[in-house]
């Protein structure tokens, strides 16, 4: 392989890069992202960036300098428009051709749109770029009632950092608990109670039926209950959607995600995918409802897929099996989770000084483990979750039993 092209410039496609160079690919090397900023991470732009507590610069995977030392091509601003399979060149937006011998599609998501009247008026946002951050700050600067729809992880991490600045904070959510489809009922519950003593208020089992305007402004959210909240900020959290039109439109194989192998090849050997973008074979997912395949959006994903792949690219194949795990900080609490759980599985607390985890089983095997403040027990289940040996509800719901001395 003489040529590398990577499409996106987030994560996954910066780490793909970065590693490629590290294992001695001595290539061209060509990273194209729709985006103009410099690689940056997002976990920040819903907490510390938000709050003010870091500038842009702070946010970057690597300054300037790294990519001509590394001789890594990064075309920002530049959006690729379409995949040529048979001649192996891409068409991007500024009219160019782009050849490659290997592609690495690493598009990352999008947000799901609020499909509703009203979604389209000012003050109604999305977080997921740097762009919508530096909106939702000077945004913020201006509102007195907020309005988050969704109570995922990005909603919860605004509605905190809206909530410490003395905002009025309403959160709404279809479901009946906050993070419903990613932690247990008894971590859904304390972070209810977290947000609720910082002056959060929540509306569950609230669907949203219009967002009503002003002069083209919002001005308040309509629930399918009748109830209208005053809002004159509006953040939209919802979910994401994977950009898999790209590999879609080549005639790649995709279903909620780009399909890739073990490997991260898709369905052309030329091409492999990694990132928020892709659907994969998982053992940690066995026994889960959508089958032994997940989409992960996580950043320990995006930069452990970037390295395998690397790693393959460079003549080290190896199936991808990393433990997947997560983190949230939610005002001053942290919330981390290791391994994936599905919605029936039992839950196993654990509690011991400050903070609490919460064990999950499915068939009697250890699947996931949420650590609220408890860093070495999610440390230890990161080990564990991949150690042959067993841990038993008994064990993990014993704050004596030694957790590490298992797990090592
Ligand atoms: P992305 O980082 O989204 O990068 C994809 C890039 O591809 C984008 O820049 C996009 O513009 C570009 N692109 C798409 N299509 C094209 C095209 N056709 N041509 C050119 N460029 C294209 N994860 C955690 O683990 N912990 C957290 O606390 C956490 N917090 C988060 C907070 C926020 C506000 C957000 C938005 C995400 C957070 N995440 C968190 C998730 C994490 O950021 C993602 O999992 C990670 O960025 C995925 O990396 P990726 O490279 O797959 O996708």
């Amino acid at each position: 392989i003489e040529r590398i092209v990577i499409v996106g410039a987030g994560q996954a496609g910066f780490q793909a890069a970065a590693s490629l160079r590290e294992a001695g690919f001595s290539g061209s090397l060509t990273l194209v992202g729709e985006e103009a900023a410099l690689p940056y991470q997002r976990p920040p732009l819903s907490k510390a960036y938000l709050a003010g507590k870091t500038d842009a610069r702070g946010l970057l995977l690597r300054q300037e300098s790294f990519f001509a030392e590394h001789r890594i091509d990064h075309r920002s601003g530049t959006r690729v428009t379409a995949i040529d399979r048979a001649e192996r060149s891409l068409l991007l937006s500024d009219g160019d051709r782009l050849a490659y011998d290997h592609l690495i599609l690493a598009t990352g998501t999008r947000n799901r749109a609020l499909p509703v009247q009203g979604a389209d008026l000012a003050g109604v946002r999305q977080l997921r770029s740097l762009d919508d951050a530096d909106a939702l700050r000077s945004a913020i600067a201006d509102s007195h009632r907020i309005v988050v729809v969704g109570a995922g992880f990005i909603g919860l991490e605004f509605a905190a950092v809206c909530a410490a600045r003395g905002l009025s904070v309403t959160v709404i959510e279809a479901a009946e608990r906050v993070m419903a489809r990613a932690v247990s009922p008894e971590t859904s519950e304390a972070f209810r109670t977290f947000h609720e003593e910082a002056g959060v208020t929540f509306l569950f089992g609230a669907g949203v039926t219009t967002l009503e305007g002003e002069a083209g402004r919002v001005a308040a959210v309509r629930t399918a209950d009748g109830q209208s909240l005053p809002a004159d900020l509006v953040l939209v959290g919802i979910g994401v959607v994977p950009n898999q039109e790209l590999a879609a439109e080549a005639g790649l194989t995709v279903r909620d995600g780009i399909e890739v192998d073990a490997f991260l090849a898709t369905s052309d050997p030329a091409i492999s995918a990694i990132g928020d973008c892709v659907r994969f074979p998982s053992r940690f997912a066995a026994g889960m409802p959508g089958g032994d395949r997940v989409r992960i959006e996580s950043v320990q994903n995006a930069v452990d897929q970037g390295r395998c792949l690397a790693a393959r690219l460079t003549g080290r194949p190896a199936a991808y099996d990393a433990v997947p795990w997560f983190w949230s900080d939610q005002g001053p609490r942290k919330l981390q989770i290791a391994g994936l759980a599905a919605p029936g599985d039992a839950s196993v607390p654990r509690r011991a000084g400050a903070g609490f985890s919460v064990f999950r089983f499915r068939d009697d095997a250890l699947s996931a483990v949420e650590s609220v403040d408890r860093p070495a027990d999610h440390m230890a289940a990161r080990r564990l979750l991949t150690s042959a040996k067993r841990l038993t509800p008994e064990q993990a719901a014993d704050p004596n039993f030694d957790l590490k001395a298992l797990a090592t």
